[in-house]
């Protein structure tokens, strides 16, 4: 199904054509900073699904965590969807759940990564993953099966 995307401002519009492979909670500094929140709230999709106006957004790389391309509005500033290029022929974007009009068709979060970076604790009963190389395998144990699926 096609999901109908935007940024806070309604200014940057884009359509993902899957539902995303994984959605998680990541907690790292630099989602905190972006996002101006203690976690953010991250789906992952195939960059090829992605439809979004280059012209629309400007990019500024992140070092770490993750090694990122952030595309931000450049009416609002605020991301519209991130895209990982260091895994070849495995296009990966990162879209905040909160930039889909409707969140209600998105799968369920999984779990909390850079959780040893957490502002404040969760109390739910998903798994918490401490540390930065733990939460990067996770994140692909958890897109991985349905990224192979298609
Ligand atoms: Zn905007
Ligand atoms: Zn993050």
């Amino acid at each position: 199904m096609t999901h109908a995307c935007s940024c806070p401002c309604g200014t940057t519009n884009f359509t993902v054509e899957k539902t995303p492979v994984a959605r998680f909670y990541c907690h790292c500094e630099i989602c905190q900073k972006l996002y101006n929140k203690p976690y953010s709230d991250v789906t992952v999709v195939r960059t090829k699904h992605v439809k979004l106006d280059s012209k629309l957004v400007n990019f500024n790389k992140y070092r770490l965590p993750p090694a990122l391309d952030r595309g931000t509005c450049k009416a609002c500033g605020k991301p519209a969807a991130g895209f990982l290029k260091s895994l070849p022929g495995l296009g990966l974007a990162f879209i905040t759940a909160d930039n889909f009009n409707d969140k209600s068709t998105l799968p369920a979060p999984l779990g909390h990564v850079f959780y040893h970076r957490r502002q404040a604790e969760v109390p739910d009963d998903l798994p918490k993953i401490n540390g930065y190389f733990s939460s990067e395998l996770i994140i692909c144990k958890w897109a991985l099966p349905r990224l192979l699926k298609g």
